[in-house]
């Protein structure tokens, strides 16, 4: 048995198969894909795939394995993108990333026709290029609604020509999918038995489901739920919202059921570790849903929920942003975190003291000063609002109004004078109402850096504009979360692992809901879900 339907669940579905086992796959949403059908679509598979061979790059499981567990890699920022992986975990990934570059083209699926490059890296490795990109073709995107044009499919890298090949080949081979099957709790023969089944339900119902072999977990992650997310960063409170939401929430129900019959968590460091794009500055503004690289369109069937596409910022000069009581707190151009791949270190040489000797520390970026909060003894930031005008509405050409911005919630608010516009905001994350004094001052103060020249307050470069001409607007700004890099203990055949550091027989995890990894997205997902399946598959119990 499979849970989860996305870039874990699908390889170990598949792999399972392969080993001649029975699978049934049960995914709780309407449809399967998770946050990898959603996704850009550039994965990170190494280790001298044959799309790396034929770019004259030179790498093995051995430099990749080396990479990922470099403790000499230091980000400006003072944070290490390698040095807590898990070395177990991280040489069965090296070890099988190659073949499974080979195994997706067996299985259907189309990467775009040209070399291998460094585009969407976050994290992996210095010593090759590794990024390959899976084509949309003429699959419907979640996010639109629309397929490409015929000319744009075989292009445009997405998560959807990952996910739809594999679940034609998953059916082609005969694994059962159930849609709308939420996995609720594991069910154990004993307290140190086996996993003999789940609980799940669907539309109401209770289901017992026996699994003759195992369960693999492929459930994809804990940042919606804000209790678990909150284990690793107590700052995570409720107005954070999470990249893949509203069409995949990563509710940590694998995680809890799993850590229910005793698994343990893994490799914490790297969920709360500062690198990368794990929180992310909000890229579009006036929606809940602003993870930059996902702009829900009014096509997408889970556009009721996402209710607007946001307003795309292209130059952070054209808004101040301010915390809810109306101050701003930070450079509004300066970045979010930032994260390690190749050509990242100049002169790079593994494991040596040398990478890091020339890093300039640099402490700057935004996301630690969103989350501070404004001095009370409570976590969470809050909202961050951008306030601009509509000289600066017309320098962006954004349109005011739904389904751009999100007004019926409470996500995009407008106003005659500065003062009205703070007394008008009113959101259910809005602790107290937006001081309007405060708000009149913060825009005065900073109209008088733009003629000054100088941002004497946050030393944003040379302020331009002033937002000085009615009507004024405050647009939802806040950090998204976007991904889990720690989770259940596993092992190198992707076991789970309890708090005594025994196996827990029948229970396999990979992707998102492991820990041990701190690699962003897809190839750790798709890699662990081919080794768990494999694995499950050949039990004989
Ligand atoms: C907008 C966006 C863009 C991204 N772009 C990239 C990119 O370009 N490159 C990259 O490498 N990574 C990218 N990522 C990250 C990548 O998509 C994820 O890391 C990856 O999909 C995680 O795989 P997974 O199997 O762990 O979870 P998912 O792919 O999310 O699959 C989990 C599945 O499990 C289901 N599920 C959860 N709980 C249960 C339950 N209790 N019962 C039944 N089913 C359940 C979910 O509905 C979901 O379908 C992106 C993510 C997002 C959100």
């Amino acid at each position: 048995m499979v849970v989860g339907a996305g870039a874990t669940g699908l390889p170990a579905a598949i792999a399972a198969c392969e080993t001649g086992a029975s699978v049934l796959l049960i995914e709780g949403n309407f449809d399967i894909g998770g946050h990898a059908g959603i996704s850009g679509g550039n994965i990170p598979l190494g280790g001298g795939t044959s799309a790396q061979k034929r770019a004259g790059i030179v790498d093995s499981p051995d430099t990749l394995f080396a990479d990922l567990t470099d403790w000499s890699v230091v980000q400006a920022n003072g944070f290490a993108d390698y040095r807590y992986n898990d070395r177990e975990i991280i040489r069965a990934f090296a070890d099988w990333s190659a073949p499974t570059y080979e195994w997706l083209l067996e299985k259907g699926v189309v990467f775009i026709d040209q070399p291998i490059d460094n585009r969407g890296a976050h994290g992996t490795g210095n010593s090759a290029p590794r990024e390959a990109h899976f084509a949309a073709m003429d699959w419907v995107q979640f996010q639109t609604g629309k397929a490409q044009p015929p000319d744009r499919g075989p292009v445009t890298s997405s998560g959807i020509g990952l996910v739809r090949p594999l679940e034609a080949a998953a059916r082609r081979m005969g694994v059962r999918i159930l849609l709308k099957h939420k996995m609720t709790s594991l069910i154990r023969d004993g307290s140190k038995g086996r996993v003999i089944g789940l609980t799940c339900t669907n539309e109401g119902r209770e289901l017992d489901i026996r699994a003759r072999k195992a369960v693999i977990l492929g459930t994809g992650g804990s940042t919606s739920n804000v209790n678990f997310r909150r284990i690793f960063d107590p700052r995570l409170t409720e107005e954070y919202s999470t990249a893949g939401d509203p069409f995949s929430p990563q509710d940590a129900s694998g995680e809890l059921a799993a850590m229910a019959i005793g698994a343990s968590l893994w490799g914490t460091y790297n969920q709360s570790a500062e690198h990368g794009i794990a929180l992310s500055k909000a890229g579009q503004i006036g929606t809940y849903h602003g993870y930059g690289p996902l702009m829900w369109q009014p096509g997408s069937p889970v556009f009721h929920l996402a209710r607007a596409t946001g307003l795309k910022v292209a130059d952070w000069q054209d808004v101040i942003l301010v915390s809810q009581a109306g101050r701003r707190f930070y450079d509004e151009t300066s970045p979010q975190y930032t994260s390690n791949s190749y050509e990242a270190v100049p002169d790079y040489e593994p494991g040596s003291w040398r990478n890091a000797k020339d890093i300039d520390y640099n402490p700057r970026n935004f996301i630690n000063a969103a989350l501070a909060g404004t001095g009370e003894a409570r976590n969470g930031g809050g909202p961050i609002w951008a306030i601009f005008d509509s000289e600066a509405l017309a320098r962006e050409n954004w349109v005011p109004e739904p389904p751009y911005v999100d007004v019926a919630e409470g996500y995009f608010f407008s106003g005659a004078t500065i003062e009205e516009l703070a007394m008008n905001i009113k959101n259910r994350f809005q602790r107290e109402p937006m001081p309007a004094g405060v708000l009149a001052e913060t825009v005065r103060r900073y109209n008088s850096f733009v003629d000054a020249g100088a941002d004497l307050d946050f030393e944003k470069p040379a302020p331009q504009y002033k937002i000085e001409t009615p009507p004024f607007y405050a647009a939802w700004s806040t950090p998204v979360v976007h991904d889990t890099r720690a989770g259940l203990r596993i092992n190198a055949q992707c076991q789970v692992v309890d708090l005594s550091g025994e196996v827990i027989p029948g229970l396999y995890c990979g992707g998102e809901s492991a820990g041990g990894f701190a690699q962003h997205g897809l190839a750790r997902c798709v890699v662990q879900g081919r080794i768990a399946g494999t694995n499950a598959g050949a039990e004989n119990p």
